[in-house]
């Protein structure tokens, strides 16, 4: 909650006055507790989990050829019940893990300093803390998510759930056990910690680490992916094949760049199955038959 009761003592208080932007946070957060705008990012979860994949399951659903060839894995198809089952399981976590874990969160973020107030992050500040946030996050998770396939139990206790779908929908992207969400959702608190930012950044940090979930998970790779103009980006083709190797994966790891797994080596089954499967791009079906016994 902002310690100013009016817009001029806001302005005397930060020397200057307020630029629009500002203006619009002051109305906005003035009599909102900080308890209450943190919240909002369970609110942004649920509206962009059940909104945003809605296109890309129309795409699937429609059965459109034209769209169809840029799926990842063209043969594999989900019902519409399917989808929904995927959708409640979430929905259903997000009550379970995701709320516990918003209370959670919200003492860590108090403690490490994420600010309500005033004057707003610029511009670049912004975009450098959110830089910042996706290097680290991609570094601790690369090894997190590593150690849960590495360690037969983890795996077969928490991540395999993840791996139920070996082909993955844009809605499949939370699909997880309860305790994979608190471990692997963990890093993503790494960055805010050693840069603290105000909320508004910490609000856009988790909406931009839901859109990539969903980019990765979506099971397209158009013309127009992201892969072509981030350098280094995992994009939905190379998360695709994380799923598709299912349970024996021992590759890509990586969540946002594939810096890690180049690396550490762990993308030498994606580099040979994409040497073998080069003809028919950007499928994998070419290496259907011998895909679980060549793949690392
Ligand atoms: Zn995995
Ligand atoms: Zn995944």
């Amino acid at each position: 909650m902002l310690p100013y009761k009016s817009l001029e003592e806001a302005e005397v208080a930060i020397g200057r006055g307020l630029t629009h932007a500002e203006t619009i946070w002051f109305k906005y957060s003035s009599n909102k507790s900080d308890f209450v705008l943190h919240f909002h990012n369970i609110i942004f979860f649920w509206v962009f989990y059940s909104f945003a994949p809605i296109p890309f399951l129309l795409i699937e659903l429609s059965g459109n050829k034209k769209l169809n060839k840029y799926k990842i894995q063209p043969k594999e198809k989900k019902s519409f019940w399917e989808m929904f089952k995927c959708y409640k399981h979430v929905i259903k976590l997000s009550f379970y893990a995701v709320l516990p874990l918003q209370i959670v969160s919200y003492a860590i973020t108090k403690w490490i300093g994420i600010g309500t107030g005033l004057p707003l992050p610029s511009g670049w500040e912004l975009i450098c803390q959110l830089v910042i946030y996706f290097m680290v996050e991609d570094y601790t998770s690369y090894w997190l998510h590593r150690m849960v396939h590495n360690w037969d139990w983890a795996y077969e206790k928490i991540h395999k759930v993840h791996h139920e779908y070996e082909t993955p929908f844009a809605l499949s992207a939370p699909y997880s056990h309860w305790s994979d969400v608190l471990i692997l959702s963990s890093p993503a608190l790494v960055g805010p910690a050693m840069v603290p930012c105000h909320i508004i950044t910490y609000w856009l940090w988790f909406i931009f680490r839901h859109m990539e979930a969903l980019d990765t998970h979506s099971g397209y790779e158009f013309p127009w992916s992201l892969t072509k103009y981030i350098p280094f980006y995992v994009g939905a083709k190379y998360h695709d094949y994380h799923h598709y190797v299912g349970g024996r994966s021992k590759c890509n790891f990586s969540t946002v760049f594939t810096y890690c797994d180049y690396l550490y080596g762990t993308n030498k089954g994606y580099q040979y199955a994409k040497q073998i499967g080069k003809k028919t791009p950007p499928t994998y079906n070419s290496i259907d038959e011998n895909h679980h016994s060549k793949m690392d």
